[in-house]
């Protein structure tokens, strides 16, 4: 149990030991302490921050070169009792890593410690009696994760005081935690981030360090330092997986799965710090017990925080409903995750609105607390940890095999891209996926070769349902209590999007069977894309390509960057030998592509992209229009652009030029908007428009104005994305409106005067009727999934499904274009339909229907295209590249 006893000497005392390169691994003294505190005593062989650093913890923002430096330095000089293993990359090339720290018994047997967890957390391959053999030698395990937004800056300096602490300490406190507990520390998981914020605030540092809040130190320029190399929230990464940062901890997390997961993370600086339990609303996923867990960890916590006098809070915010967050994903295999937030100075030192002074220490030496504190709940409750995991997990298997969707099929003819995008994705989260490698008949239903299936009962069952379910609901009391916070005007506490179900948003058709299916389950790598083929590739006149799913997008890119002359048709056409293509195929001659290594580069595209090619030796076509006709159109590679910096919103930014580059494949020229104002766009062939967290109207004079738009009525293609569509309109580039809310109260009439006539209000429900605002924006939504249905007679959606899903996030709504100004080419569906996922409020549910998504408005010999909820957003909309694709390289082609 607790030992009260060591709270009063848990106060980290930084050493007063001269900073000189020269000691580096000369052991230390132990550190000076106080009088009036009880001193740890800290081994002399282990070196601290100091001499390996050349300065004392806090007293300088480490960058990531040095956090590596000292782990690498420690893991080094005591290897019996850690071990660094590095994970990844990021996207700048910065080593992504953690370390196993435990006694040395633990650490020689590191290499079993995923098997066993894995053993001990599968009911199918032992049995009780097996399990219980294993919790008997099998350690605890925490696994504490610092630093995933670059500029919360105090944790990762906390996780080399922790190591230190950990490694250096003699009291028998700590060797009693590692004897039975192996702590896994990732110090830094978004090191571009933490280099972002550390070569820009030294910068700006004068003569001494300001705690002004105001001053340059305390402000960081766009895009400030929270995000990674393309600007993504990290946090929000963990259902989709796109960036290497979170993949590859997502693997580490696999291969070593712990009982206990904590992100630590920093917030506004008049705060104290917060820990776990969390705010509602909890995803119904998370179980009780875990709920009990978090209690346990909360309560230690405390008590450290007691004892050093540190103020902190729980509950209040940071919700754990959404499970894109590290703190969240561990959650839904068995794991017990959790955030920790502490005040940051977000420099040196930072002055509070009560006058005191914030200092990065302060910062650094919480998150150490909380780190041990933790450290110390998982090896006290080794046992009841090691049991619940167990529990957990059986109790998985055991709802999957009774759940009346026993078995979930992934065989989507209309997308095959998406399709495996899908199940690779799934197989990356630790899932079980099975594939037949012949056709099988499930559920009365032949399925093709290569179909996935996934099968519920397996220990990850609530991780599958919590991706996979279209529909996951918040306690109804908590929603009733938000409606009546809306009608006071008072914010909603939900702290991010509510709908996230992954076939949604990559259009995938998942379909459930109560059966059981029994077969191979994939050993190997299902790879994100599957690679496609040539089918005759001596074909005499050309090669034909379906484009209407991401592996066609990804090939139109690929073509155009390899210098081929690509041909898209409008309309769907059947070739006399080929078959049926929907509209928006590709077509390449041998006529227009006079090469003889043609067929291999097809093949390398094919390869690369997933798309197939089919070879023809005629052109003859029996319906639609054949390759010469003007619905055919010969694309040319377009010169993209994204407007970059101030006011854009740098997430839409980097999301926008991450599915272009990343997802297509195209190269993106970023153009600061102090540019985009003053230079001229000649050569852009395309230029889009973020969301925007400031308005673009005050950045664009009169003059910059009309010289966009000259160069749209030139031909250019202007795409505005989710705001910068409301900017679009204000700008006069497009012909429509915004909408208030459709139960705004009445504007008052203009002649009325103080006194007016009598109303009465009969019931409660009215008198909230009654004072409801005139002209009130529609609520803000915080991110709800949204059905949208497609006009299909137009060249921009050509080979574009019927029916797509959309986010819907904030509270824009746009009035349709009228028929003569433009197309509207994508709106929300109509009545109930229009919820796919997540939470509408019950006004804006009302007014969505039948408004636009999409819409294309001519300008001279070029066009607008607006989107008004955002394709990229986040870049897991996966269902949107075939419609993205067309808006970059066949608008650019109808403009000419
Ligand atoms: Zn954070």
């Amino acid at each position: 149990m607790l030992k009260l006893t060591r709270l009063s000497r848990m106060k980290w005392q930084p050493t007063g030991v001269l900073a000189l390169a020269a000691l580096i691994f000369t052991p230390l003294v132990a550190s000076a302490q106080s009088q009036s505190e009880q001193p740890y005593t800290y081994q002399a062989d282990v070196p601290s921050v100091e001499p390996v650093l050349g300065y004392e913890i806090g007293t300088k923002i480490s960058s990531p070169d040095a956090i590596y430096h000292y782990f690498l330095a420690l893991s080094e000089s005591q290897s019996e009792r850690v071990k660094l293993i590095e994970y990844g990359r990021s996207w700048e090339g910065r080593p992504l890593f953690f370390v196993a720290v435990s006694a040395p018994h633990n650490i020689a047997q590191l290499p079993d410690y995923g098997a066993n967890m894995r053993a001990l957390g599968d009911p199918r391959e032992t049995s009780k009696r097996e399990a219980e053999q294993l919790m008997r030698t099998v350690p605890s395990s925490v696994w504490l994760s610092y630093g995933v937004h670059g500029n919360e800056i105090s944790s990762p300096e906390a996780a080399m005081m922790t190591l230190y602490h950990l490694l250096a300490d003699t009291s028998e406190d700590t060797k009693s935690w590692l004897d039975n507990t192996v702590v896994f520390i990732d110090p830094l998981q978004n090191p571009d981030g933490r280099a972002r914020f550390v070569s820009r605030y030294y910068a700006t540092v004068g003569l001494m360090h300001d705690a002004d809040r105001r001053s340059a130190e305390h402000n960081e320029p766009w895009p400030q330092g929270r995000s990674n190399h393309y600007l993504f929230d990290l946090n929000r990464d963990w259902i989709a997986l796109t960036q290497p940062e979170i993949k590859g901890h997502v693997a580490a997390l696999r291969d070593f799965p712990p009982l206990l997961f904590v992100d630590l993370h920093e917030m506004g600086g008049d705060s104290s710090y917060y820990f776990t339990p969390e705010a509602r609303p909890y995803n119904p996923y998370i179980t009780e017990s875990q709920r009990e867990i978090l209690h346990w960890v909360g309560r230690n916590n405390a008590e450290w925080f007691d004892g050093a006098g540190y103020d902190y809070y729980t509950r209040e915010i940071f919700d754990a409903f959404y499970p894109g967050y590290g703190a969240s994903w561990p959650l839904y295999s068995g794991s017990v995750a959790m955030t920790y937030e502490m005040a940051s100075a977000r420099g040196h030192q930072f002055e509070r609105k009560d006058g005191s002074t914030l200092t990065y220490l302060d910062g650094v030496e919480r998150h150490f607390t909380s780190s041990l504190a933790t450290i110390e709940t998982a090896s006290i409750r080794r046992e009841e940890l090691l049991s619940r995991y167990r529990e957990y997990r059986v109790s998985a298997v055991e709802q999957g095999r009774d759940s009346d969707k026993r078995t979930v099929i992934l065989a989507d003819a209309n997308n095959k891209a998406g399709q495996q995008r899908l199940a690779s994705l799934m197989q990356e989260h630790g899932i079980e996926v099975m594939s037949n490698s012949s056709a099988v008949e499930v559920c009365d239903t032949r399925y093709p070769k290569g179909s996935y299936f996934v099968d519920l009962a397996q220990p990850n069952y609530r991780l599958i349902r919590v991706l996979l379910d279209e529909q996951i609901d918040m306690a109804t009391d908590f929603v009733e209590q938000q409606k009546q916070r809306k009608a006071n005007l008072l914010n909603d506490q939900i702290y991010d999007v509510t709908g996230w179900s992954l076939p949604l948003m990559f259009d995938v058709d998942v379909t459930y069977c109560d059966d059981t299916v029994t077969l191979p389950i994939v050993d190997g790598t299902i790879e994100p894309i599957a690679p496609g083929r040539v089918i005759n590739p001596a074909a005499q006149v050309g090669f034909i390509v379906q484009a209407d799913d991401a592996n066609g997008s990804r090939f139109i890119a690929a073509a155009l960057r390899a210098g081929l002359a690509v041909k898209q048709s409008e309309l769907p056409f059947t070739h006399e030998k080929a078959g049926t293509f929907p509209a928006g195929t590709l077509i390449l001659t041998r006529a227009e592509n006079n090469d003889s290594d043609l067929a291999k580069t097809l093949e390398r595209l094919a390869y690369d992209t997933g798309a197939d090619v089919v070879g023809v030796d005629s052109s003859w076509v029996l319906d639609g229009p054949n390759f010469g006709s003007e619905n055919v159109q010969s694309l040319t590679a377009p010169r993209i652009a994204v407007a970059w910096d101030e006011p854009v919103s740098s997430l839409s930014a980097g999301h926008t030029r991450f599915v272009i580059e990343r997802q297509l494949g195209y190269p993106v020229t970023a153009i600061r908007t102090t540019q985009l104002v003053s230079s001229s766009l000649e050569g852009i062939d395309v230029l889009l428009m973020p969301e925007s967290q400031a308005s673009y109207t005050t950045y664009f004079s009169a003059s910059s104005l009309k010289n966009l738009r000259d160069w749209v009525e030139r031909g250019g293609v202007l795409i505005t994305l989710g705001n910068a569509t409301g900017w679009a309109v204000e700008a006069g580039l497009l012909s429509t409106h915004m909408e208030y809310a459709t139960h705004s109260g009445v504007a008052d009439d203009a002649s009325e005067t103080v006194l007016k006539p009598a109303q009465q209000i009969e019931s409660e429900d009215a008198l909230k009727e009654h004072i409801k605002a005139s002209e009130k924006m529609p609520d803000y939504v915080p991110g709800a999934l949204v059905n949208v249905n497609v006009d299909q007679n137009h060249w921009l959606t050509a080979g574009i499904q019927s029916e797509l899903v959309a986010t819907f996030t904030g509270n824009q709504v746009f009035a349709p274009l009228s028929i003569d100004k433009g197309r509207n080419l994508a709106w929300f569906a109509a009545g109930d339909e229009v919820l796919a996922s997540g939470l509408l409020w019950p006004e804006i549910k009302q007014q969505l229907p039948f408004k636009p998504q999409l819409m294309v408005e001519p300008l001279g010999e070029g066009m607008l295209i607006a989107y008004t909820q955002s394709p990229t957003y986040r870049a897991y909309m996966d269902g949107w590249l075939p419609l993205l694709a067309n808006s970059l390289f066949l608008a650019p082609a109808k403009t000419k």
